[in-house]
């Protein structure tokens, strides 16, 4: 197992994480498989992960509820007697905060369920545009301060899928943040923070840790025979899964790569790529971003989210309805972003809200007819989410 240094944390982490959002479930998201749960954790462990990454709605049937995943890895660490070997990692629900003692409440909910008195790397969750004025304002950051100065939590950190100037904002106002968790994959190099993100964790010495590695697993399924075309003119052959984790292993901005594992399969194969770093030559980084740009001629429309169209005199979120349609259509499947589509767009502002007013009617230098494009949106994703 490869190992970084976690920035300022100092922390020694494990280059590939075990993220504890898709574990193997039986009937339904909140009923998870433990025995497998267990077999996958302790192999992981005992081939060198020493980082297990949760949160407090991992696992549950309702999106943004409190799920079984920081219950059943806490059980886990307490009967294996792992917890002092592992940095856990879990986050606060920033969504659900409605006063100054709700942070205390969900905290003390989380370190019952995780079976433990302190939290080694605690982040604020998916802070949107939306929810981090709001935390912000309900002086989250006294208690962090707290958590901090009480020995509770060991690093505080934040995760966001946000664009770069709002990440940078949410930084710069706090200079005990210790940890970053952003989406990094080949794809992404310039969707939300992406590799500017990365640069500044870089600058500030922040930890950097990546989540969506596979997008979804997207970028290893369903892949288009054009791009397993183009996979197969590299010299060095390599799976899409080498190919995914390796594009990361081979960033020295990168510390720590959570992966979402499934089954003992998946772990086995994880840990066999996180053992040493495949450099990647010149030559295939050009291939992978021929294999980037190919992935994108499958996208639904053109939007270029110019911004032109914006704001829609009702409400309508155009630019992130397009983005995660296009994100979604382009890997073939509307699981690949429907959690963001209904996490990260309001209710109101998704694209069942459009009215057809007709105001953005001329407005696209695209050419797309946004409302009928809208339709298509609320045709691949519904209007809830239901697609554990
Ligand atoms: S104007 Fe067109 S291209 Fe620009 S964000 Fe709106 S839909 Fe996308
Ligand atoms: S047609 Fe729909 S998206 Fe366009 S301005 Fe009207 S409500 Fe907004």
């Amino acid at each position: 197992m490869l190992y970084r240094e976690l920035g300022k944390t100092k922390e020694k982490v494990s280059i590939l994480g075990f993220g504890a959002m898709r574990l193997p479930t039986k009937k339904s998201n909140a009923d998870i498989d433990i025995e497998e749960t267990e077999r996958m954790l302790k192999y992981g462990i005992e081939n060198g992960i020493n980082i297990i990454d949760t949160a407090y709605p991992y696992h549950s049937d309702k999106l943004g509820g409190h799920g079984n995943s920081e219950a059943v890895i806490g059980n886990f660490l307490k009967e294996n007697s792992y917890r002092d070997d592992i940095l856990l990692s879990t986050k606060s629900p920033s969504w659900l905060m409605e006063k100054p003692s709700d942070f205390e409440y969900y905290f003390e909910q989380q370190l019952k369920d995780l079976q433990t008195d302190y939290i080694d790397i605690y982040l604020l969750h998916s802070l949107t545009e939306t929810d981090w004025p709001k935390v912000y304002d309900l002086n989250v950051l006294d208690f962090l301060d707290d958590c901090l100065s009480s020995g509770r939590v060991k690093h505080v950190g934040f995760s966001s899928h946000t664009e770069i100037d709002y990440v940078i904002e949410i930084i710069d106002e706090y200079p005990k943040w210790e940890v970053c968790l952003t989406q990094m994959n080949y794809l992404d190099e310039y969707y939300q923070s992406g590799v500017m993100g990365l640069d500044y964790f870089k600058e500030l010495n922040i930890g950097s840790m990546i989540m969506e590695p596979l997008r979804g697993g997207r970028l290893i399924q369903n892949i288009p025979p054009t791009v397993e075309k183009l996979w197969n003119k590299a010299e060095v052959k390599r799976t899409p899964l080498q190919w995914a984790f390796q594009y990361l292993y081979n960033r020295d901005d990168v510390h720590c790569v959570l992966s979402g594992m499934t089954s003992l399969e998946q772990v086995k194969e994880n840990v066999e790529i996180a053992s040493e770093i495949d450099v990647i030559s010149e030559q295939d980084q050009e291939l992978i971003r021929e294999v980037a740009r190919e992935y994108r001629t499958y996208i639904g429309n053109k939007c270029t989210r110019c911004g032109y169209c914006m704001p829609c005199p009702h409400g309508v979120d155009i630019i992130n309805c397009f983005t995660e349609y296009n994100i979604a259509h382009m890997m073939n499947d509307p699981k690949a972003s429907a959690m963001q589509y209904f996490s990260l767009i309001d209710d109101d502002s998704r694209a069942d809200s459009c009215i057809r007013c007709m105001e953005c009617e001329f407005i696209c230098p695209q050419m797309i007819n946004i409302p009928d494009e809208l339709d298509k949106v609320y045709e691949y994703f519904g209007s809830e989410f239901d697609h554990f």
